[in-house]
Formats: structure tokens, sequence, C-alpha cells
């Protein structure tokens, strides 16, 4: 082990109770989204911890964002600290904020509370506790190497629960993300602190409508029922649809092993006549539904593409037209996500991993996630490939009551993000922290 990284690693262990607090302090901010709250308060709390550190803090609010507005404004906060001489840029980015609460919780959600080596509260894995561990590794970092090379970035940015629209992709439209001025990204992201996530499916989601025609109930066959057609398209699902995209299995290391294969999520569905509301007592009217929508969710694989997703739908709609009678629909696209997926060959991956075998003693997992995340806009708007997701949460911790982080499992991926800052920013030799790595400037 080389003096650097013996260094770097007593003193996260000795910033423990600094880590714990600082992850507390996050938690306690209820960031809830929808529908974007606190987004300025975290931002500032944030701000005055770094900027303490000699980072610059900037600002910088998502002006015209999906649900930006005043009373719940996209805030987002960029902190960069300039080094001793020219280098790389190495960013962390985190979203600050948590989806709902919900029932089922034993502790109270925004109260932070430590048992038994965990921090608990929403948002404790997804993501507070890897923002605090990455603030605590650059803080170790930028206070044991002043004179380090390169610059180093901490984003905290709002939206990634809803898509990032607010966030990310706001602050990679601005330039933020431009491979110029940076190289390296790192979003702690709850992938366990043993694994480098590379990158995710592709998502397709889109709404179907089926078309009938208005009768009376009593004589359905002087109209046409929309949801007897949307049953049609439910069986063509079923009998090729389903199958077809549980036979296609990818490469992308994705896990769980159920998301290996293509997947569509039935959203919602909906025909004929509209809910009532709830105090409404009344019967409902008897008519024939002319109208049926129904929303889906198709998570594709990097083997296939935008094109053929939507086209496969779309020649078993049309095969439906051909061969049904009366039947028609509409197909709308309402989002689309670009599979992600970083070469495992890419200089932050090589040096995370490098940076696990020495804190953890074993070669890191390579991952994918089935569902998309903020690398998402760094790839397409930032066109930035050399971004992983790496973090301490525990995965499937994520959106549930009683969610934590474990404090050893922060400490122990702040180790590892910092020597992947020694790496980046001392050139230590890359992917290696044994031995014959060259003394870090100024020390
Ligand atoms: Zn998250």
């Amino acid at each position: 082990m080389t003096h650097a990284t013996d260094r770097l690693r007593t003193e996260i262990t000795a910033r423990r109770d600094d880590l714990v607090a600082l992850t507390q302090d996050l938690i306690r901010f209820p960031t809830l989204n929808p529908p974007g709250a606190q987004y300025r308060e975290i931002c500032d709390y944030l701000a005055r911890r770094l900027g303490k550190r000699g980072f610059d803090c900037r600002m910088i609010r998502a002006q015209g964002a999906p649900g930006d507005g005043d009373r719940h404004p996209r805030w987002n906060l960029l902190a960069r600290r300039e080094g001793a001489v020219p280098g790389d840029c190495v960013h962390f980015n985190s979203h600050t904020d948590v989806v709902e609460v919900g029932q089922g919780w034993s502790t109270d959600p925004f109260g932070g509370e430590v048992r038994d080596g965990r921090v608990y509260g929403r948002g404790a894995c997804d993501m507070k506790g890897g923002l605090a561990t990455s603030i605590i590794a650059a803080e170790v970092f930028v206070d044991l190497f002043p004179e380090f090379a390169g610059a180093i970035e901490i984003s905290a940015t709002a939206d990634e629960e809803s898509g990032g629209y607010g966030g990310v992709a706001y602050l990679a439209e601005q330039g933020v993300f431009a491979p110029e001025r940076v190289q390296h990204v790192i979003i702690p992201e709850p992938l366990n602190k043993d694994r480098i996530c590379l990158g995710h499916r592709g998502a397709w989601w889109a709404e179907i409508e089926t078309r009938g025609e208005l009768a009376h109930g009593a004589m359905p066959f002087l109209g046409d029922c929309a949801v007897r057609h949307m049953g049609a398209v439910i069986e063509a699902f079923e009998t090729r649809l389903y199958p077809a995209m549980a036979a296609r299995r990818t490469d992308m290391p994705v896990v769980p092993e159920g998301a290996r294969s293509s997947t569509m999520n039935i959203n919602s569905i909906h025909g004929g006549e509209a809910e009532q509301a709830e105090d409404y007592t009344g019967l409902p009217a008897y008519c024939v539904p002319d109208s049926c929508r129904m929303v889906i969710d198709r998570r594709y694989l990097a083997e296939e593409s935008h094109a053929s997703v939507s086209g496969e739908l779309r020649a078993l709609l049309e095969d439906l037209k051909a061969t049904r009678a009366k039947f028609d629909y509409r197909l709308e696209e309402l989002n689309h996500v670009a599979p992600s997926m970083t070469d495992r060959a890419a200089p932050v991956v090589t040096v995370v991993a490098a940076a696990i075998r020495e804190v953890l003693g074993r070669a890191p997992e390579y991952v994918a996630s089935p569902g998309t995340y903020d690398q998402k806009h760094i790839d397409r708007i930032g066109r930035l490939k050399n971004c992983i997701a790496y973090g301490p949460g525990i995965l499937e911790l994520a959106h549930k009551p009683d969610e934590w982080v474990g404090i050893d499992d922060m400490t122990q991926s702040a180790q590892v993000m910092a020597l992947t800052l020694a790496a980046l920013c001392l050139g230590n030799s890359l992917g290696t922290f044994g031995g014959s790595a060259p003394s870090p400037p100024g020390v």
C-alpha cells in the first residue's frame, strides 16, 4: 500500500462521525419529489459546507424545466475545486430529491436515526448516503493533497426521480458535462459498494388507444366496444409479444437476472366512462365504450433499437387492423431513453475497479441497471461516455419503507472514491495502488 493510500484510508476512518452527521443532516431536508421541495435549502447547506473547503459554488436554477416555478424552483448546486496544476476533472453527481414516504415506517422518515450501524430515513440509500460519501471522500482528499492536479466537482441536482429534466439534463444542456471540462463522472447511486454500474437499458413509453363506437349498453351490437378491441391487443401481447421479448437475452450485465430480457409493464389501462368522484353514489350510465387507452412501459436491451421496439409494436397493431373487424388504433410515443453503456476499459471504470480491489480485497462486479438514471443525460446531451454509477447504498432498499444506508458501507465506499481521486489527480499509475506508484506532487 502506498503512503498516499494509507493516509487517505486512515483519515476517512477518522471522519466516520462527520460522515454520519452529514448523512443525517441531508436526510432531514424533506426534499420530496413530487413536488420538488427544499431544493434551495439543501443546496444552500451544501454550498456553505463546500465553500469552506475552497469549492467555488454555483447555484443553477433550471428555469422553465418541467415542475419549475416560484413555489418549487428547481435549484441545483455545482461545486468545483481547482487543483494546483492542470489535469483531469473528476465529477461526482448526486440527486437531492427523494420519493414519497409511503406506509410501513418504524422510524421518522426525515429523522436520520442511527441504529445498528445504519442511518435510517427516506433517501438514506437513494441517495443522500452516496452524496455524503462522495463529499467526505473529496474533502479528505483535498485536505491531504491540496496540490493535486486537475479539478474536483460535486453536483447536487434536482428531479432524478422524475426524469432529471430539472437537474442533470438542464446542467448538461448548459455544457456542464462537456468532455472538454469534465473527464470522469461518478454517480453515487445505490448499486452496492462492490459493484460498478456501467449503464442502463433503454426505455420507451407509449400510449395505445383503441377506438369503437358509442351505443346503448342494452344493444351493444349497435356500437363497437373499444375495451374488447383492447382485449385483443392484450391477447396479442400474451401470445406473441411477451414470449418474443422473453426469448431475447442481452450481453449487458443487467441486475437482477430477470431484467436481462426485454420487459414491458402495462402501466395503466382505462376504457369507457370516466371514474366518478368519490362523493358520487349513483350507478354508471349504460354505454358501449368508444375509447380505451393503455400506457405501456417498455424496457429494451442494447441489442434492440428504438426503431425495432416501436416497429414491433406497430406491426402487431397493424396485424390486428388487417385481421380483426372494425379494429382501429392510435399509437403515440410519450418518452424515449436510449440504452447507455460505458466501456469496461474506460478510465473511470478501471480506476474504480482497482480501488474496490484495494479496499474490499475482491474484484468488483460489473452491472447494468434495469431502469434508467441520470447517466442518460450525461451520455446523450453531454456526450460524455466515461461515466459510471458507484455508491454505497443497497439497491433493493431504494424507495422502500425503513430505507437505510450502512455506515461501514459508506466508509469503505468513501475510501474507494478517495483512492479513485488519488489515481486520477495525483498521477498514481492507472489501475494500480500497490508498490511503485509515483509520489504525489507536494507530498
Ligand atoms: Zn437515485
